[in-house]
């Protein structure tokens, strides 16, 4: 994914395709359109990556707990948390890497479906995380039941909900998040990530209670376990199962970014780190405003509007940093193989010299008489058969 968006971004700053009367061609960057396709998928590869390299600290921490010897039900909690994220993290990142790729191609134009280019190269290599390691609308199952599986602790035992990840600990407080509603009155208010943040924890227990209100129902039409969870995935449990990481995700890059993390984010990184983690958590949100309304959490028109004007915004605001965000973590020139994705901005020329250097490329090809010798007309009429 990282490596499509490099090749995308650098390119539309180059690209020139149309303009104002008179002027000069346009980058296809400055594009509100071709911002609005790219920066949100330049800051999930930011923030994901975060999430990625936590999650795997968590790991490492649950191998040396087994390396160790520990039979405590904290481990235990422990591997069936991290169980559960990754389950709904693998299906959740390939997704995007997926859309990611997709979108990077069709935003570089003609240029982005030329094999030498890679980006169908780095498509078709993506592609099998959708179904290896277990197809993701199955893996979500997984994550779901295990949310599930907490929701009717809570009820059922009255237990108390603390994960060692503290992935599902505001469960706690599921009666004040359910009847509380969306914060935001402004676009300043919307850059706020703590707001997306309140308004997945209010998705992920409103998702929760929804699913396990419909298996019920399910259950009590006579079906058995099998059937009644099979019939509760579309809508419920496999959206629930998303929400849940994208929470997981988006959390995890706030607590950074509110210096709860071991690493300090250095003072000059920070608005633009924020900006990167606001446009992401706005645009997964927008994504669920269907459920927002349908739930009561947002109500009236402005909302939609806030949170849209809001990714406007910030898609604007990080285009202008989006080349030394590419930079920043770019795979080097002899590794991204792309003519049009080299550093140095010379698509055309890099192109140019790709096509040169293509062996027999100044060669007429065998099949070159053929052609010349046209089929005459009438010939056919001549035939002795
Ligand atoms: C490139 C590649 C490499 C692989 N490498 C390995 C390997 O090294 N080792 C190995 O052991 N395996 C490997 N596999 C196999 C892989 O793990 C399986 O393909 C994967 O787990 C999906 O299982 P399946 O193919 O049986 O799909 P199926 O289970 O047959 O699924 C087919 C379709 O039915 C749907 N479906 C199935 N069950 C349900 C359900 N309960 N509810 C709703 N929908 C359902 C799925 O979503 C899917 O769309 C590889 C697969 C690929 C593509």
């Amino acid at each position: 994914m990282m490596s499509a968006l490099c090749i995308a971004v650098r390119y539309s700053a180059v690209r020139r395709q149309f303009g104002p009367p008179g002027g000069e061609e346009t980058p296809v960057l400055e594009y509100q359109l071709q911002q609005w396709r790219l920066m949100p998928y330049l800051a999930a590869s930011y923030v994901l990556e975060h999430f990625a390299n936590t999650l795997f600290m968590d790991f490492v921490a649950f191998q040396i707990g087994i390396m160790g010897g520990d039979t405590s039900d904290r481990q235990a909690d422990l591997g069936r948390e991290i169980h559960a994220i990754v389950c709904a993290a693998k299906a959740y990142c390939a997704w995007i890497g997926r859309d990611a790729i997709q979108e990077c191609r069709e935003a570089c134009g003609g240029h982005g479906y030329f094999y030498v280019n890679r980006i169908g190269t780095i498509r078709n290599d993506h592609d099998p995380n959708m179904t290896f390691e277990g197809d993701n609308n199955v893996i979500l199952q997984q994550t779901s039941n295990y949310l599930l599986s907490l929701l009717a602790a809570k009820r059922n035992r009255g237990q108390e909900i603390t994960t060692p990840l503290e992935s599902l600990d505001f469960l706690e407080n599921m009666d004040e998040i359910l009847q509380s509603q969306f914060r935001a009155q402004s676009i300043d208010d919307c850059m706020n990530m703590e707001v997306v943040v309140h308004a997945y924890k209010w998705l992920v227990l409103k998702l929760l209670v929804d699913s396990a209100a419909r298996l019920q129902k399910e259950l009590d039409s006579g079906k058995d376990s099998f059937s009644a969870r099979n019939d509760s995935q579309a809508y419920y449990c496999r959206t629930l199962a998303l929400v849940y990481v994208e929470h997981a995700n988006i959390n995890r890059y706030y607590q950074m970014l509110q210096g709860e993390d071991d690493e300090a984010v250095p003072d000059d990184l920070h608005p633009v780190l924020q900006k990167l983690g606001s446009l992401f958590a706005l645009w997964s949100l927008e994504k669920h405003i269907a459920t927002l309304y349908q739930g009561g959490y947002i109500t009236g028109s402005a909302p939609p509007y806030l949170i849209r004007e809001s990714i406007l915004r910030l898609c604007r605001e990080v285009k202008d940093e989006s080349i030394a965000l590419i930079d920043a973590v770019a795979p080097t020139d002899f590794v991204l193989d792309s003519p049009i994705g080299h550093s140095d901005g010379q698509a055309y020329k890099n192109l140019y010299s790709a096509m040169l250097q293509t062996p027999d490329v100044f060669k007429r090809p065998d099949w070159w008489k053929e052609f010349v010798n046209k089929p005459l007309v009438g010939a056919l009429r001549q035939a002795k058969l």
